[in-house]
């Protein structure tokens, strides 16, 4: 990002560390339009039938599979996110959001009745109609360009709203490829993309907007938190972690290997769900390390693990790794950047102090500290001791015990025998506790962040007055007592209704 607000973004190749182009920013100034022309385009967007919404929606998500292989090209040149990986996490469980969206919208928005009683509230109908929020802003980080504002964008437009989609700096040209799948299809201004960095997101928090979806660090987001909440304007926020992988005795050791291996060191550990912790039972740490040291050592960099964002991203790994040696952990591979593009290596320590930043803090990096515990209750424990609580994993024989141990961990995933792969699943709600962010992305919890329920009385009795309205008269205290009396159950309901009866008729008199 050059210095001024609306200064052209640099591109830089990862990979090489290379200067590549630049890309025009949304003028600051221009936003306030921008999120205006939203907002009219949304209004006629929520007014058309859903099944039309649901045929633009579907539309979209073919289009975008179409770009496939442009999607992963664009993630290669910018991100560094070796091929496979784009393919798996970007673009194969995009076709799975569609699906599940298009599958369960229609249950989803269908308005809710109530069940009323017909003596307390004769002649009436009440229902709760989910409505369109109007226009959501999606402040949005680098790390998945792609499926992680789509996760929103979908249930977003179903639901009736319009989006502002600010991409992420460092990966402008994946958004720029998306505005361009956007306009083949969607209506104009539905989805409306604001290029450029902090100042640009500031400026559509600013214009108005009736929700700010933010996915990024812990202080961007405490900035948008802050921002929005002098405007009144509800956030949820998905912010970092330090996940805890939990490996107990019984645990199938090959799996476990693997899969905290991939935990840790895929997308070069640029994941808010990454295993940041490997917590071990002692019995097992020695032959737990030496497996994933020995793997470790194979992946190859550039194939297996794709570069850094930057090199600010490789001088804030490599620092915490340099702390936590200094501080006496003991590495055992890794732990030098290499020439050449923003490349860090698969890192692996044991031995690091609890209070260093390598164990405290959001490393977003290939690095993976390994410790070892003696019995659940300090497996929990140190799981625990963490500003964060995004998702957890628990590795074992036993997935009954599994889960139980994963669910007394304070965060909002929980994983057996598996780590970080739910975030795109439509169905999964996805989002933490404590500074990993509040509200949810995904599932029907995730929707009802996206709507405003509407509930709408309608009154087919047309007798003079209700009960309980003018005038207040001893028959109505009557009435009232004899109501509650009959809602308890046992003795109490004969005399209820005789109460019931006598206020009801007292009140009909008067
Ligand atoms: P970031 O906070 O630097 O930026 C995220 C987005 O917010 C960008 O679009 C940026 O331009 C914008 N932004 C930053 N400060 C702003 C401000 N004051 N006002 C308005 N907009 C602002 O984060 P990043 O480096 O892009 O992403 C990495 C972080 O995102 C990591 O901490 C990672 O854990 C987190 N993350 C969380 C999840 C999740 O679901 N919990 C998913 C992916 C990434």
């Amino acid at each position: 990002m050059a210095s001024g607000d609306d200064d052209a973004l640099v591109l830089v190749d990862p990979r090489t560390g290379g200067v590549v182009g630049d890309l025009a920013c949304t003028p600051v100034a221009a936003v306030v339009s921008q999120v205006a022309a939203a907002r009219v385009a949304g209004a006629l967007w929520a007014a058309r039938p859903l099944l039309d919404r649901m045929a633009v929606v579907r539309a979209l998500g073919t289009a975008l599979l179409a770009r496939g292989s442009d999607l992963v090209a664009v993630l290669g040149a910018e991100i560094g996110k070796p091929s496979g990986e784009a393919w798996t996490s970007e673009v194969v469980t995009l076709g799975e959001l569609f699906d599940h969206w298009l599958a369960v919208i229609e249950d989803e928005l269908e308005p809710r009745s109530l069940d009323l009683n017909p003596v307390n509230y004769p002649g009436k109908r009440v229902e709760v109609v989910p409505e369109p929020l109007g226009v959501v802003a999606l402040i949005m980080p680098w790390n998945y360009p792609i499926h992680l504002p789509m996760r929103t964008i979908v249930p977003a437009l179903l639901a009736g709203n319009a989006v502002v989609f600010k991409p992420s700096e460092h990966a402008a040209r994946c958004g720029a490829l998306l505005a361009e799948v956007f306009a083949t299809v969607l209506p104009p201004n539905l989805v409306v993309t604001v290029q450029g960095g902090p100042p640009q997101g500031a400026a559509v928090i600013a214009a108005g907007v009736d929700k700010v979806i933010f996915t990024g660090s812990v202080a961007g987001g405490r900035a948008v938190a802050r921002q929005a909440a002098e405007l009144l304007i509800p956030t949820a926020l998905e912010l970092g972690s330090k996940d805890a992988a939990i490996v107990l005795h019984d645990a199938k050791l090959g799996r476990a290997v693997e899969g905290v291996l991939w935990g840790a060191f895929h997308n070069a550990g640029q994941d808010c769900a990454s295993v940041e912790r490997a917590l071990v039972d002692r019995r097992i740490v020695g032959q737990f390390t030496d497996a994933l040291v020995a793997r470790a050592k194979e992946l190859r960099l550039g194939d297996d693990i794709g570069p850094l964002i930057d090199a600010r991203a490789v001088a804030k790994v490599h620092a915490q790794v340099l702390d936590a040696v200094a501080r006496g952990a003991t590495l055992l591979c890794g732990g030098q950047p290499v020439e050449g593009g923003f490349f860090y290596p698969a890192t692996v320590l044991t031995g690091v102090p609890t209070d260093c930043p390598l164990w405290t803090e959001e490393t977003f990096g290939p690095v993976l500290p390994i410790a070892a515990f003696d019995g659940e209750d300090q497996a929990v424990a140190m799981a625990d001791d963490s500003q964060y609580g995004l998702c957890v994993s628990v590795w074992t024989r036993d997935v009954a015990r599994g889960e139980a141990l994963a669910r007394r961990v304070r965060c909002g995933v929980s994983y057996v025998n598996n780590c970080c792969f739910s975030g795109p699943m439509g169905g999964a709600s996805w989002g933490g506790r404590k500074h990993s962010g509040h509200g949810v992305t995904g599932s029907v919890f995730g929707l009802h962040g996206l709507v405003q329920p509407r509930t709408v009385v309608v009154d087919r009795f047309f007798g003079q007055k209700e009960l309980w309205w003018y005038p207040y008269t001893p028959a109505l205290t009557t009435m009232a007592e004899g109501l509650v009396e009959l809602a308890r159950s046992g003795g109490a309901r004969f005399t209820g209704l005789r109460k019931m009866l006598g206020g009801l008729i007292g009140r009909w008199k008067t």
